[in-house]
Order: structure tokens, then C-alpha cells, then sequence
């Protein structure tokens, strides 16, 4: 029996290069790997060896046998992504399929290469991929910054807490919070503790990933009321964030409005809905709300039609197959369902065609969740706090509180270079423009898009031209070095 990958996977590709037999697709280089939202064991060749399952940090690999409720889909859609891919040749005359790549050895670093010390700022994926390649491939020293006394960035404070195979990658970070070459200053936040200008004296090079903290607002009247939140205050909220406060979010009304249609709003309408004694890892203060929850629906709006939703595959079915709640599909517009009759198996919204219509759908005692599309909100209604929100065409939703999912973007570090208009640091392959050892990595780079595992291609990219600074002699000290590193030593509370 074969291997499937499932919906956790956060496309880091480790399992890429543990299998014997090169099944598992697409990989880096291959053109699918930039976008797609999974990776594929092709069942023709896997020889069940289970290297892969052991090398995954997330838990997102099994035997077929054993996949077990929603997890069974997924045995067919690993097959489906090679319907119709020609098997490998290879596998005409044997059962095995050995198609090695030739060796390349892409790191050689020159003998002298100097012994570096490289400040990482921030501690999410995107630090600890460049933090890991850097441990790897030189013997530099790395000091790693965080605002946070906690680390790990959003996969402590931004994955939802029912996605605990997803968390388990933390663990594969904090591996590397004790190595010897690594030292920790968590509580440091780089621009009010210890200024850009400061590291750069200290430190031979720094990378900064430090992510996009900000949630996109919806730019329409009455934002500002009370109950009109960001998605990272309800995310910040569940998982415990040190700067939300335990009462932010009120669910006290039957209905909560999700503006977007992307994985986070899918997360925030999973955990609103859910039964919080079924969940580790819940803040306690969500906790006790989510028990007490008055909830009975909650609606997300695109602004778009269903194939245009930003939201994966994986996640959309996590969603749809949950058997406490009952998932509809809002019947307002006619277009909503002819553009789910004439999606392609390929895309999402052909996931949509047997979910019950609203207007069909019977009474039932379980939380609904209504997706609505082409629904453009155009002013958040209440006096002293949200009561609804009024969409283009004049319809008016009731609801107690607005969720505005519709993105991320970066936040500027002071002395740092900014574009606000992307918000991230303008580079060259992660080469801050304009100052020589400085960096960038995640999505401070490259804009808040991809999963966990996107940041490790990244991190690759920037460390290789750190690396090849280092060889061609640009990254130096300056003079001011110890004054800075006790100053940063005496801001660090750890
Ligand atoms: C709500 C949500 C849920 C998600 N769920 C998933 C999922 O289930 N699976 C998946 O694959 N991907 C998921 N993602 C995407 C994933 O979290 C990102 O790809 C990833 O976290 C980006 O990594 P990063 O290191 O660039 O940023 P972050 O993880 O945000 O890390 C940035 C770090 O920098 C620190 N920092 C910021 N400014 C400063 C400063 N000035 N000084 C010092 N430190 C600073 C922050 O405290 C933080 O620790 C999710 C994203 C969100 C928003
Ligand atoms: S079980 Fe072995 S052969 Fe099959 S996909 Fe995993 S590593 Fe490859
Ligand atoms: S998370 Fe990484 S190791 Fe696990 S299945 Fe996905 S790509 Fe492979």
C-alpha cells in the first residue's frame, strides 16, 4: 500500500529528497512547486519505505491503510495529481523507479570564509529556515531576536489550535533554540529596544523576518466601532497572543460576519463554531467565551465569485467535511451557481456543487457556516458598537461582530527601508537595497502569502547571498561592537 500526503502538508519538501524513489512531486525546480498547496506521493511508484512520514515535521503523511475519516479523500488526491502524468519509464520493466538527480554541491564555501556573526530577527518559520540553513552550511554564530517572549511567530500565535499537526513544526524550530552556535534575546524588539543601525554595528550581517503583522482593513465606513475586528485579533485571541486582550472578541450575538475568503478566514469561522473542550491549545479567556457562545451562524463574504477564493483545497475540505456544522452556500446572487456548476475538478469551487443551497437547506440544531459570494460590504452599521453590515445592492446582515479576513500586510521597522504601497523591505534576492549586510527573508520579503513550509525555498535564497557576500568579502563589522552587543545583552529579559 502506498503513502498519501494530506492536509496539513506546509510544502517544506523535506520528504522531497528522503524518498528512495522520487514520488513525491512537484518538487523544487518543477514549475507546480512555486503555487502549489501540497505535495503528491504518486502511487504508482512509492515502495511504502515510510521515509517520507519520518522526515515530515507536520504529521501530513500515512500509510493509505490508514487514513481514517475526512483524512481518506486524500489517498485520491494524491492518484488524481498523476491521472495524467505518464508513469516513469522506468517503471515499465521494474517495480522500482530510481531516478536520482545528479550530485550538486551548491554550498562550497571557500576555506578561508570568515567565522560570521549573523543576527536573525524575528523567530517564525522564516527565521528559523534561515537559522537552520546557516547552522548547515557555515559555522557562523546567530543571535535570534524577538520582539515576543515567546517564539515561533505565527505558528505559536497564528496557526488555529485544531490544526495541531501544523504546530508540531514548532518543535522542529525549537531544536535549534539550544544549540550551542545560537543564542536567544526574546523580548527584544528591534526599532524601540535596540535600533537597525545598532545590530548593523554589531552584528556581520542581520536578516530581518520579521513578518507582516498588519490585517488589511476594508477601507468603508464605520471600521472604527467596537465588534468590527481584525483577523489578528480573533487569531491573536484563541491562540493566546500576549498583546490581545483575553476580552476582545464578544460572542454573545448569533452572528459573526467573516469578510474574506482566504485559509485564515476559514481558521476563524473552524474555531468560532467549534466545541472548545474538543481543542488544546484554546486561550483560556477564548475558552470560556467560545463555551458560553450565543453563535449560531456565521457568514463569510467574497467579494468575488466562488473560483476566485483564495482559500486551498485542503482547508475548503477540512471545513466541508466537519460533522458538527452544517456548511451552505448563499443563493443570492444566480451567478454563485453557475460558476460552481462550470468549475473544473482543479479548482475549489467544484467542492461547492452538492453543498446545500441556503434557501433549500432545512432547520438544524448544528452551527451553519454560509458562504457568500460576490457580496461586497459597504459600511459597517451600529452606533456604539457593530449591529450588521450593509453590502452593495442595499442587503443588511445583523451581526455582532465583523471579522475582517482579507489579508496581511508588513509592518515598517523604524531605520529600515519600507515600501508601504506592497509593504515589504525592497531587495535583491533578500539584499536589503542599499545597505550591504542586511537582509530579508518570509514575509516581510515577499508579501503574506504562503504556508510554513514557502519560507524554507526563501530562507535558501537569502542565506545563498549572504553566503556569497561573505565569500566576496562585503560583510565586515563595525567598530562599535561590544557597547552594542552588552546593550543588547541588558534589553534581553531571558
Ligand atoms: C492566521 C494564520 C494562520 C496560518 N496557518 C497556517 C497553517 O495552518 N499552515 C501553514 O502552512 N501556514 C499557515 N500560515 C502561514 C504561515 O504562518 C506563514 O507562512 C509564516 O508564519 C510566515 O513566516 P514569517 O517568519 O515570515 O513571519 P512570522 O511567523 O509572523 O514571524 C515574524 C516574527 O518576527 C517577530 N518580530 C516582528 N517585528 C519584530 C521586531 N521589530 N523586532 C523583533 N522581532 C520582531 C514577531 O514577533 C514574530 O515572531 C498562517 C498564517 C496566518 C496569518
Ligand atoms: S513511502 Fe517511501 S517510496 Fe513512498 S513516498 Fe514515502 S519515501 Fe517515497
Ligand atoms: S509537510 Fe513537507 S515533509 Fe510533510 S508532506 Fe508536506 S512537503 Fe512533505
Amino acid at each position: 500500500m502506498p503513502f498519501a500526503i494530506t492536509q496539513s502538508c506546509c510544502v517544506d519538501a523535506s520528504c522531497v529528497s528522503a524518498c528512495p524513489v522520487n514520488c513525491i512531486h512537484p518538487a523544487p525546480g518543477e514549475p507546480d512547486f512555486g503555487t502549489t498547496d501540497m505535495l503528491y506521493v504518486d502511487p504508482r511508484t512509492c515502495i511504502d519505505c515510510g521515509a517520507c512520514a519520518e522526515v515530515c515535521p507536520v504529521d501530513a503523511v500515512f500509510p493509505v491503510e490508514n487514513l481514517v475519516g475526512s483524512l481518506r479523500e486524500y489517498a485520491g488526491i494524491n492518484a488524481e495529481y498523476y491521472a495524467d502524468r505518464e508513469a516513469p519509464a522506468a517503471l515499465a520493466g521494474s517495480p522500482l523507479f530510481h531516478a536520482w538527480d545528479p550530485v550538486r554541491f551548491d554550498r562550497v564555501l571557500p576555506a578561508d570564509f570568515p567565522r560570521l556573526d549573523v543576527a536573525v530577527v524575528g523567530s517564525g518559520p522564516a527565521a528559523m529556515y534561515t537559522v537552520e540553513d546557516l547552522l548547515l552550511h557555515t559555522t557562523a554564530r546567530v543571535t535570534v531576536v524577538d520582539r515576543l517572549r515567546e517564539p515561533g511567530g505565527l505558528v505559536r500565535f497564528g496557526v488555529a489550535p485544531d490544526h495541531a499537526s501544523t504546530k508540531q513544526v514548532g518543535e522542529h524550530f525549537a531544536r535549534y533554540h539550544d544549540h550551542h552556535r545560537v543564542t536567544m534575546r526574546l523580548g527584544v524588539e528591534v526599532g524601540r529596544d535596540v535600533t537597525v543601525e545598532e545590530l548593523g554595528h554589531r552584528y556581520d550581517a542581520v536578516v530581518y523576518a520579521v513578518g507582516a503583522a498588519e490585517s488589511r482593513d476594508l477601507g468603508i465606513p464605520g471600521e472604527d466601532l467596537p465588534g468590527n475586528l481584525a483577523s489578528t485579533t480573533v487569531v491573536g485571541w484563541y491562540n493566546g497572543h500576549p498583546e490581545t486582550p483575553a476580552d476582545a472578541v464578544d460572542l454573545r450575538g448569533p452572528r459573526v460576519v467573516v469578510v474574506g475568503t482566504g485559509n485564515v478566514a476559514l481558521d476563524i469561522a473552524r474555531i468560532v463554531a467549534a466545541d472548545p473542550d474538543g481543542l488544546d491549545g484554546v486561550a483560556p479567556a477564548a475558552r470560556a467565551a467560545l463555551r458560553g457562545s450565543g453563535v449560531r451562524e456565521i457568514v463569510l463574504l467574497g467579494r468575488r465569485g466562488p473560483r476566485e477564493a483564495a482559500w486551498t483545497r485542503g482547508e475548503l475540505l477540512g471545513l466541508l467535511r466537519r460533522d458538527d456544522l452544517e456548511v451552505v452556500v448563499d443563493d443570492h446572487d444566480p451567478r454563485t451557481a453557475e460558476e460552481i456548476a462550470v468549475a473544473t475538478d482543479a479548482e475549489t469551487a467544484s467542492l461547492l456543487r452538492d453543498v446545500p443551497r441556503a434557501s433549500a437547506a432545512p432547520e438544524s440544531p448544528r452551527r451553519r457556516v454560509v458562504l457568500r459570494f460576490h457580496a461586497v460590504p459597504e459600511e459597517i452599521l451600529g452606533t456604539d458598537r457593530v449591529t450588521g453590515v450593509r453590502l452593495a445592492g442595499g442587503d443588511e446582515l445583523d451581526a455582532s461582530a465583523v471579522v475582517r479576513a482579507i489579508g496581511h500586510r508588513g509592518r515598517a521597522v523604524p531605520g529600515l527601508p519600507f515600501d508601504p504601497s506592497s509593504g515589504t523591505v525592497p531587495h535583491v534576492e533578500g539584499r536589503v537595497e542599499g545597505r550591504p549586510g542586511t537582509y530579508v527573508v518570509g514575509w516581510i520579503k515577499r508579501g503574506a502569502s504562503g504556508g510554513i513550509g514557502a519560507n524554507r525555498a526563501d530562507s535558501a535564497e537569502t542565506v545563498a547571498s549572504l553566503i556569497a557576500d561573505g565569500a566576496s568579502g562585503v560583510l565586515g563589522r563595525g567598530a562599535s561592537r561590544n557597547p552594542v552587543r552588552r546593550a543588547v545583552r541588558r534589553l534581553s529579559r531571558h
